[in-house]
């Protein structure tokens, strides 16, 4: 099915900012943004990569969604200004189990799974995950999900 990605994005931000005092703020430059794809697995994607967003920046800072249009692509970025994570780890980040040890961070507890699940996800739907991130500054993980070809 056809799932409005705008919309399910600010659902899915709500969702957290009524569970967390720390803001959650989407911006997005289209209106209609409809993918091809099943709307439990893509909120389930959002909803891993807020949850990791909060987790990891324990200083309350603001999370960033920016949802933006490219030529057959859309854009979505979310940006935390937590933590941060170390350039050598960032080819592992999305393996199953695989978990950063965060030197001087408190230990924060977590399966390693959610990001396994979040690439399997993008992938299935023709998407790409790529992250930014800098040690102390934060992290930005960007999808890419295709645009449907024609609307039917
Ligand atoms: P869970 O399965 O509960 O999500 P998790 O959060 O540890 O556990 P992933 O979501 O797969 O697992 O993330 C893997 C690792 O990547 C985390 O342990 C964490 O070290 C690092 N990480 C993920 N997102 C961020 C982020 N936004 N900032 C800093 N580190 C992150
Ligand atoms: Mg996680």
């Amino acid at each position: 099915t056809y799932v409005p990605l705008v919309e399910l994005i600010h659902e899915a931000a709500e969702r957290w900012n009524l569970k967390s005092s720390q803001l959650i703020h989407v911006d997005s430059e289209v209106e209609d943004a409809f993918i091809y794809a099943d709307r439990i697995r893509i909120t389930q994607v959002f909803d891993n990569l807020i949850n990791n967003a909060l987790k990891y920046s324990p200083g309350k800072e603001v999370i960033r969604i920016r949802i933006a249009e490219e030529a057959g692509c859309y854009v979505i970025e979310v940006t935390d200004y937590g933590i941060g994570i170390p350039a050598e780890m960032h080819a592992r980040l999305f393996d199953k189990f695989y978990r950063v040890s965060h030197s001087g961070s408190r230990q924060i507890k977590g399966s390693g799974l959610g990001l396994y699940i979040v690439k399997k996800i993008v992938t299935d739907h023709g998407g790409t995950i790529t992250l930014t991130s800098e040690v102390g500054r934060g992290s930005t993980f960007r999808l890419r999900m295709p645009k449907p070809d024609h609307l039917d």
